[in-house]
């Protein structure tokens, strides 16, 4: 199957808003600053025709004001009044279509980084803003560490060549920290090695890919023995569920 074409443009400090595009057409996910997806849309010659935004932060829907000014396009996003511009709000299970490209997306209500948090996952992609990160999630700003977990374990029960774009690139220093839990990990020795790689070349880590994040990422292993034990060891108490397991470590991290 011929799969759309991806394209990252970087805003701010480690921002990616991603471009699903085709030769004329273009969708934006969380553009977060105008500026940076103008100059895109002029360089390629395309035609921006929606805006997908997953979360309520200035960081992911701070451009789409200007963007509206320069074209009056579909802004999906979540029940959230904190997003005014949004045109059409989704829940759980709904889906949007983008004709342009002949795509589908559906929508997965993922929250822990803020309440109303929403993901789209169609033609072997997941645009996932803030909530799962390459080997990492994001902070719970609005949400518990049980809602962290369900959410995470809805994502990682997508099929494993599912690309992951998140919102962030953060992959190194998640890959340093999921390495001072799981330090024998293989995945991550060898993950760690190749982001090295795709940084020093000024390249995206991503996407990454479920299967992947499902074999390193430890706020997905929390059911795994290895971080388990690094958790207790960590919080110096024996932690068995995997909701304590992901509070723990969300934690850790806070303070890594
Ligand atoms: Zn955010
Ligand atoms: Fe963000």
């Amino acid at each position: 199957m011929n799969r759309l074409d991806i394209a990252p443009v970087r805003a701010f400090q480690d921002n990616y808003i991603w471009v699903i595009r085709n030769a004329e057409y273009a969708a934006v996910v969380d553009p977060g600053d105008a500026q940076p997806v103008i100059a895109y849309l002029h360089a390629e010659k395309l035609k921006l025709c929606a805006i997908l935004n997953t979360h309520h932060h200035a960081d992911h829907v701070g451009g789409n004001d200007d963007l509206l000014r320069h074209a009056q396009v579909p802004v999906y996003g979540p029940y959230d009044e904190r997003v005014p511009t949004i045109s059409r709000q989704l829940r759980e299970g709904e889906r949007i279509s983008l004709p342009e490209f002949d795509v589908e997306y559906s929508v997965l209500e993922i929250p822990g980084h803020t309440r109303t948090h929403i993901s789209f996952h169609g033609d072997g992609a997941l645009f996932c803003g803030d909530t799962l990160f390459a080997c990492g999630c994001g902070r719970l700003f609005e949400g518990t560490p049980q809602q962290m977990h369900s959410s995470l374990q809805k994502l990682a029960a997508l099929p494993d060549d599912t690309r992951v774009y998140c919102g962030h690139e953060y992959t190194l220093a998640n890959l340093r920290f999921a390495l001072a839990v799981e330090p024998a990990n293989p995945e991550l020795i060898s993950w760690e090695q190749e982001a090295r790689e795709q940084r020093g070349r000024n390249h995206p880590t991503l996407p990454s890919t479920i299967g992947r994040e499902k074999r390193a990422n430890p706020f997905l292993r929390c059911n795994q023995p290895a971080v388990s034990a690094a958790a207790s060891k960590h919080a110096g108490a024996t932690l068995t569920d995997p909701v304590s397991v992901l509070a723990t470590i969300r934690d850790w991290k806070n303070n890594f």
